[in-house]
């Protein structure tokens, strides 16, 4: 059974996109590696902000839909928070900079690691989890950054999944995915793969006894997982099989392949190949300047940019 190295990437729904890559970029600090379209819906964009080359394992990515958009509404099957790592010297940084930027903050202990807790504008749940593990991220830090080198995030630490009952979810994580049962705290089961060590390898699932969410604005979309190459990830579609659970065709999604199963619980997994990347069409240090569309969307580059809303931003022009 293959045994994923952690997170891949995290999609979610935006709002406005221009307030989305100015609180990802400009509070955050992370780098806008690539702005494209949903290949599905060219009508929307779809960025991602990751560490400078947009390393598996760092970058978040949306569909802002604007704000005529379809409002999510939070509940079982869905991401309650995405957590990025950092070194355990920079959580008095962040709480700082987050509160002196009008950011609701709340800081916890969660297995012996402090946890700073908040929501970007739309109400994406996400956390900083101090970690000595940090260190050993393979997050690059980013020059152009607002924030110190020292202080910048340094890929994900994990997620947290929201569902009705742990088994289904369990299982998928176990028996698919390779995680195994980490330990339990107030209710919160955390699971980690050995391969990945941390950061990027956690899995929290906690319970709820919401109805079952609903996708739109606020909410995450997918959480994507990692495989090593095509071949590792025939093995996962196997195995997602096994578990009677319907997987998608292998998509090119231009910088990685993709395959998409929902669990059980209710949330979409993806996974997705290391390669090839975001340098697959533009050099590393103009990663993000412009739009880039696959070579099966470029013909009707003109229909899709005037299409697109304007992003109207402070710091990601
Ligand atoms: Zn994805």
């Amino acid at each position: 059974m293959p045994e994923t190295a952690g997170i891949h990437h995290v999609t979610a729904i935006a709002g406005d996109p221009g307030r989305n890559a100015d609180f990802y970029v400009d509070t955050l600090g992370l780098r806008f590696v690539k702005r494209t379209v949903n290949h599905d819906d060219t009508h929307t964009y779809h960025f991602y902000f990751g560490d400078r080359r947009g390393t598996p394992g760092t970058a978040i990515t949306f569909f802002p839909w604007t704000d005529e958009g379809r409002q999510g509404e939070f509940g079982a099957g869905q991401v309650g928070a995405t957590a990025y790592a950092v070194r355990p010297e920079s959580v008095g940084y962040w709480r700082d900079r987050l509160a002196d930027r009008g950011v609701d903050v709340t800081g916890t202990e969660r297995f012996g690691e402090p946890v700073l807790s908040f929501s970007d504008p739309d109400g994406i749940g996400l956390e900083l989890v101090g970690t000595e593990a940090a260190a050993e991220a393979p997050a690059e830090p980013w020059e152009g950054s607002s924030v110190p080198a020292d202080h910048q995030l340094r890929g994900f630490d994990g997620v947290t999944l929201a569902v009705a009952g742990f088994e289904p979810t369990e299982r998928v994580l176990t028996d698919v995915l390779g995680y195994e049962f980490a330990g339990e705290e107030d209710g919160r089961r955390r699971y980690r793969t050995a391969v990945g060590e941390r950061p990027g390898t956690t899995v929290d699932l906690v319970g709820t006894d919401a109805e079952r969410g609903r996708m739109g604005v606020g909410t995450v979309h997918h959480v994507a997982f990692k495989a090593e190459d095509t071949d590792e990830q025939e093995a996962y579609r196997e195995a997602f099989k096994d578990q009677g659970l319907r997987v998608s065709e292998t998509i090119d999604r231009k910088y990685f392949h993709a395959i998409y199963a929902r669990e059980p619980g209710g949330v979409l997994f993806e996974v997705s190949t290391m390669g090839p990347g975001f340098t697959a069409d533009e050099d590393v240090e103009e990663l993000g300047s412009r739009l880039t569309l696959p070579e099966w969307l470029e013909d009707e580059r003109e229909a899709i940019e005037t299409a697109l809303p304007a992003v109207e931003t402070e710091v990601a022009k």
